[in-house]
């Protein structure tokens, strides 16, 4: 299942506050290359825990 094209909109890297973009089918990566944490969409949903957390 895509994700939504507004919902990607209000998504930021909860760790350091930079947008997410889509990469592969099924992953958000972190757009601030210092970061770069990759999140997994799950079922559509973005899983955005730090992955200190997941
Ligand atoms: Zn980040």
């Amino acid at each position: 299942m895509p994700i939504k094209k507004e919902l990607l909109e209000i998504l930021v890297c909860p760790l350091c506050k930079n947008k997410v973009k889509i990469v592969g089918a099924d992953k958000l990566i972190c757009t601030n290359d210092e970061c770069g944490t990759i999140y997994p969409i799950e079922d559509g949903i973005p899983n955005m825990l730090p992955p200190d957390l997941r």
